[in-house]
C-alpha cells in the first residue's frame, strides 16, 4: 500500500468502514447499458410523472410565495403540507396530529435520523430477511448487531419474531408491511395484529417504513401496525412512489413528543431542514390535484406491468421456481430451489442482455443465494415478457445446484 493510501486508510471512521456499498447501484453501469432489458432498478416509472402539473405549481409558488419558498425555513417543514400529510392518513382512518409529523429529505433521511436517535454501538436492530437494502445501509452507520427475522409469505415469520424477543434485547425492529423492497411481500391481516401484540407486549419499538402503500393493486384493505401499535411504532411515508422521487420528500410520524423532539435535534443537526422550495411545490400540488386519481394511473399500469411479468414466469420459467404475485408495489421475488446462485445466474443473464438483482445484497452475511429482485415498473408488456425469455436462456445455461 503507498505511503498516500495508508495515510487515508488511517483517517477514515471504523463507522464508515462497516458500511457495504450499494451492490444496486455498483452495478447500474452495465444494467444501464441500452441493449439490455432491465429488471435491475427500483425506479417508478417516469412516463408518470407528474411534469406539466409541477411545472404549473412551481410557477404559482414563485408568483404567490417566491421571498418564503428561497429563504431558510423550520425545521419540523411546512405546516400546510403536514396538513396534507394528516389528512391523507385520515382517509386512511388513521388520527395523526400535524406535530407528530417530521419533513425529512426523503425517507431514507428518516432512516438516518432514527440511528443518530436510537442505535449506540452494539444495539440489537432486527430486520426481516430479505430486508431493505437502504435500511441495511443507513443503521449499519451506528454499528448495530443485526438479528433477522425471515419473512414468509404472510409476512414476518411470528413464531421466530417471538423467539428473538424472548432469547435477546432488541433495540428497534424496522419492517415493510406492504410490498416490501425487495420481495414484494405485504403481511396479512392476521400478521399485522401479531407482529403489533408481540411489540407491545414486548415493549419494543417498531420502524414501519411505507413507501409502496399507495400503489395497492387490489381493493382488500389492510390496517397498518402504527393503527394496532401507534404507541410503539414510528411511521414512515414518502412521495418519492407517488409525486416524484427528485424533491426527495418524506416524512417521519412519531410515537409522542419525547421522540419527535429527539427526532427534531438531529435532524438540525443533519440539514437545519429539507428543502422548502420543494416542499411548497408539493403541497400546491396536493391541493391543486387530486393525488388519488394521478394514483389510479399508476396502479392501473404497474397492475398490469406485474401481471405480465408473473405469467411469464409461470410460462417460460422451470417449475420448480417460486415466486411472489405482487398485490401492489413494484417487485417480483424469485426463488430458485436451495443451492442455486443467483450470482451465477446473473452473469449469464448479463451476457443474455437482461438484468435483474441478485438477493445477496439484502441479507446480512451472506456471500451469495438463491433469490433475486425483478422490478417491474420500468418495463413495458413487450420488453418484461421478451426479458423473461431471456431469463429463461440464462437459466438454460447455468440452472443447476453449485455450493454457496
Ligand atoms: N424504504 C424503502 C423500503 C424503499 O424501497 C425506499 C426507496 N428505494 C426508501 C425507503 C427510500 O425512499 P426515499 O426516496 O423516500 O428516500
Amino acid at each position: 500500500m503507498s505511503e498516500q493510501n495508508n495515510f487515508t486508510k488511517n483517517l477514515i471512521s471504523e463507522r464508515i468502514q462497516q458500511v457495504p456499498r450499494s451492490f444496486i447501484r455498483d452495478i447500474l453501469s452495465v444494467t444501464n447499458a441500452p441493449e439490455i432489458i432491465s429488471f435491475a432498478g427500483g425506479l417508478p416509472n417516469k412516463k408518470y410523472f407528474p411534469v406539466k402539473e409541477i411545472q404549473q405549481c412551481t410557477i404559482d409558488v414563485l408568483a404567490n410565495n417566491g421571498e418564503a419558498a428561497l429563504q431558510y425555513s423550520t425545521t419540523e417543514g411546512l405546516p400546510e403540507l403536514r396538513e396534507h400529510i394528516s389528512w391523507y392518513y385520515k382517509q386512511q382512518g388513521l388520527t395523526i396530529s400535524t406535530d407528530r409529523i417530521l419533513i425529512t429529505t426523503g425517507s431514507q433521511q428518516a432512516l438516518d435520523l432514527i440511528g443518530k436517535v436510537f442505535i449506540n454501538k452494539k444495539d440489537n436492530v432486527l430486520l426481516e430477511e430479505p430486508s431493505y437494502l437502504g435500511a441495511i445501509q443507513a443503521f449499519s452507520m451506528y454499528q448495530p448487531k443485526f438479528t433477522i427475522v425471515p419473512l414468509t409469505n404472510e409476512g414476518m415469520d411470528c413464531e421466530v419474531l417471538e423467539e428473538k424477543l424472548k432469547s435477546e434485547r432488541i433495540k428497534l425492529a424496522y419492517v415493510v408491511p406492504n410490498f416490501q423492497n425487495p420481495s414484494g411481500i405485504s403481511y396479512s391481516e392476521d400478521c399485522r395484529k401479531e407482529v403489533a401484540e408481540l411489540a407491545i407486549k414486548n415493549n419494543l419499538l417498531m420502524v414501519e417504513d411505507d413507501p409502496y402503500g399507495a400503489i395497492r393493486f387490489t381493493d382488500n384493505k389492510y390496517n397498518s401496525l402504527y393503527h394496532y401499535a401507534p404507541d410503539h411504532t414510528i411511521l414512515l411515508g414518502t412521495f418519492s412512489k407517488t409525486v416524484a422521487l427528485g424533491f426527495r420528500m418524506g416524512w417521519i410520524v412519531a410515537p409522542n413528543e419525547e421522540i419527535y423532539n429527539r427526532l427534531v435535534i438531529a435532524k438540525q443537526a443533519a440539514d437545519l431542514h429539507s428543502d422548502i422550495f420543494s416542499q411548497r411545490i408539493i403541497s400546491t400540488f396536493l391541493s391543486k390535484y387530486d393525488l388519488n386519481i394521478h394514483m389510479k394511473k399508476i396502479i392501473e399500469a404497474y397492475r398490469n406491468q406485474s401481471q405480465v411479468m408473473t405469467e411469464a414466469i409461470k410460462k417460460y420459467f422451470p417449475q420448480d421456481i417460486s415466486y411472489t404475485k405482487p398485490e401492489g408495489g413494484m417487485f417480483c421475488w424469485v426463488t430458485m430451489p436451495d443451492g442455486y446462485s443467483a450470482m451465477t445466474l446473473f452473469n449469464e443473464a448479463i451476457k443474455q442482455k437482461v438484468a435483474f438483482v441478485p438477493g445477496v445484497p439484502f441479507y446480512i452475511g451472506k456471500k451469495d443465494i438463491n433469490t433475486f429482485r425483478l422490478n417491474f415498473s420500468c418495463s413495458s408488456p413487450t420488453e418484461i415478457e421478451e426479458g423473461v425469455k431471456r431469463l429463461e436462456k440464462a437459466m438454460q445455461v447455468c440452472y443447476h445446484r453449485i455450493d454457496i
